[in-house]
């Protein structure tokens, strides 16, 4: 198949910014295409060879794809900076300098997806001391025969930039309307929400139906994606909502940790499915020490402890990331596992199973130790004993608690977030409300001792029904001297001319990124803005939610990826709370 025909549906895709739209160009395109070729085209309009839980990147520096760039274009050093300061995006870039290229070499063939494929995997496995030649080489063989438009996209996807606005959501939409119908999407994102693998998905579909979906399975080694808490103000609404009677667990303030344990192995996903295995390899092995079972995937919160084994803030827990030193990380930052779920069990899949059978197998095939535990669980009937429970996880140093449902209803609902589980926290007394994780869409610059640097940002929610992001506040409070002038570090490669097309924003900022950062903000309050995008025209017609008095808590929420930060229908929720809450 040749790749100009995958890059022509990227370009139109780039230009749309209607859910309905994209969903039509790309189902239209998938159904002509047989499975293994679908399943390739999915990962490269992902911007990757793999699904994301790989963890293999192409990752070439800018410079490099640049360098890459000027060779077979033969444009002069001093040329290359010139572009470069002023478009910031080599796909950009190598595709004007293709536009004017003088003559295309004799020997040039049109690109195959084949071709594309073979060299980006050369590209991820360069390694030794000549790999960056390396990447050159395969990067420029590609350039050499590309179009401008194919060009494009090859230098997005090599640096890691390739955003066209189609999030899984969008691609699920895509796929049930070419091998299915709309009742088949909820089968068809139970299969990637189980596996975490769009592509895999793809091609299970495209080869043997929507039937074939119905029956993949988790399995080790497929991360899960998780399964997620809504929020109440109080015990006694949380008693109301679980039928008067529930679990109650302790809150544990560290990093969610899914363990793949097979008979010889264990790897460890966070949330964002990123393998974690080399940051707690203490926790990896003694878990497949205390696990009686052959095969199994468990669900708990990674946490610092001091020498007394009291808990510690997240801060803590956060040292065990580091690249270097992990021995010494190990001895100076102990960690435990606090178990709370259990999704497989010797191939058994758990997930279909109710909260309590689930806790009953997971209590019965670990043994605990000082490493490995389970979360501090009681069940509770009445108001009185849920206030004494959450006084105790306060005085343990955690976050507050968790309750579960103890319905027969109460499955593991992978990547939803629902009332069969709600969280209450410390901050609830408190504020008004939650903190909230949202995502860095623009930048303005600042005055007197901040000018010519970032002062503010614009950030945002998700939108899961448009698949857009929507703007909730102008964030300048909160940071300290160093975070500001990292600021350009973290955000400078996500840079966008103008607005990108899966932001609604009225607010015009200095500067547009790519949704990818996520930070945890505070605010006073939830109210109507005229301004802000979050659930416009819902409470009251033009107008949309916002944050009074936003402050940024300090925490970079590295481990939830743009897509799952806040949604507009939490901050929805969460205003309705608060009205209530006035009441
Ligand atoms: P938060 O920022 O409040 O942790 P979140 O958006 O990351 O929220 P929620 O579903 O709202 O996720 O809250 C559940 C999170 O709390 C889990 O992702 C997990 O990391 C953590 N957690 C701590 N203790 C427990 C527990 N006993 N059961 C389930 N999750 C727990």
């Amino acid at each position: 198949m040749l790749y100009s025909e995958i890059a022509d549906v990227f370009d139109r895709l780039e230009v749309t910014s209607s859910r309905l739209e994209m969903t039509s160009i790309l189902s239209g395109f998938f159904k002509d295409l047989d499975p293994g070729s679908l399943r390739n085209v999915v990962y490269l309009s992902q911007g990757m060879l793999h699904p994301d839980f790989y963890g293999a990147e192409l990752g070439m520096a800018d410079k490099l794809v640049l360098r890459s760039v000027a060779f077979i274009s033969g444009v002069s050093e001093s040329r290359m900076d010139e572009l470069w300061k002023k478009e910031g995006d080599p796909g950009k870039i190598a595709e004007y300098l293709l536009q004017n290229r003088k003559q295309v070499s004799l020997f040039s063939e049109p690109l195959t997806l084949g071709k594309v494929l073979r060299n980006l995997t050369l590209i991820e496995n360069a390694e030794g001391r000549d790999s960056q030649d390396k990447k050159m080489k395969y990067l420029s063989n590609l350039l050499m025969d590309s179009s401008p438009v194919e060009a494009r996209y090859l230098c997005r996807i090599v640096t890691g930039r390739m955003r066209i606005g189609a999030g899984s959501m969008t691609m699920l939409d895509a796929l049930a309307e070419a091998f299915g119908t709309k009742e088949d999407r909820p089968d068809i994102e139970r299969a990637f929400n189980i596996t975490c693998d769009l592509g895999l998905v793809a091609e299970v579909l495209a080869g043997g139906g929507v039937e074939a979906v119905r029956k993949m399975k988790v399995t080790v080694g497929n991360p899960i994606k998780v399964m997620l808490a809504e929020r109440l103000p109080s015990i006694p609404l949380i008693l109301d909502r679980m039928d008067g009677r529930c679990a109650m667990e302790f809150k544990y303030d560290g990093i969610r940790v899914q363990a793949h344990i097979s008979k010889d192995s264990v790897k460890l996903y966070s949330r964002r499915m990123e393998d974690l295995t080399s940051n707690f390899p203490d926790i990896a092995a003694e878990l497949r020490k205390q696990c009686k079972a052959g095969t199994a995937i468990i669900e708990g919160e990674c946490v610092a402890v001091d020498p007394e084994g009291g808990m510690l803030p997240f801060q803590n827990v956060t040292h065990r990331r580091k690249k270097h030193g992990m021995d010494k990380a190990i001895e100076d930052y102990p960690v435990r596992i606090f178990m709370f779920d259990i999704l497989l069990a010797d191939d058994e899949d758990m997930t279909v199973r109710p909260f309590e059978e689930r806790r009953a197998k997971l209590e019965g095939i670990f043994d605990v130790s000082e490493k490995v535990q389970f979360t501090t669980m009681a069940t509770v009937s009445a108001p009185e004993e849920g206030e004494a429970f959450f006084s105790l996880a306060l005085g343990k140093k955690c976050e507050g608690i968790m309750a579960k449902s103890l319905s027969q209803e109460s499955i593991y609902r992978a990547g939803s977030r629902g009332f069969l589980w709600i969280k209450y926290k410390k901050d609830y007394e408190e504020a008004l409300t939650d903190s909230f994780d949202l995502t860095v869409v623009g930048a303005f610059y600042g005055r007197g001792k901040r000018a010519g640097k970032y002062g503010a940002l614009l950030m945002a929610v998700f939108d899961e029904d448009s698949g857009h992001y929507c703007t909730v506040c102008k964030l300048g409070t909160g940071f300290d001297d160093a975070f500001l002038a990292g600021l350009p570090d973290m955000l400078d490669k996500y840079l966008s001319e103008g607005r990108p097309h899966m932001v609604d924003a009225e607010m015009m900022p200095d500067v547009w990124f790519l949704p990818t950062v996520v930070l945890e903000v505070v605010a006073a309050e939830i109210s109507l803005s005229p301004i802000h995008t979050a659930a416009r025209n819902i409470v009251k017609e033009d107008a949309g939610l916002g944050l009074r008095f936003p402050r940024f808590t300090g925490r970079v929420r590295d481990d939830k990826g743009p897509e799952e930060c806040m949604t507009a229908n939490e901050v929805l929720s969460m205003y309705e709370m608060q009205a209530q809450d006035k009441e």
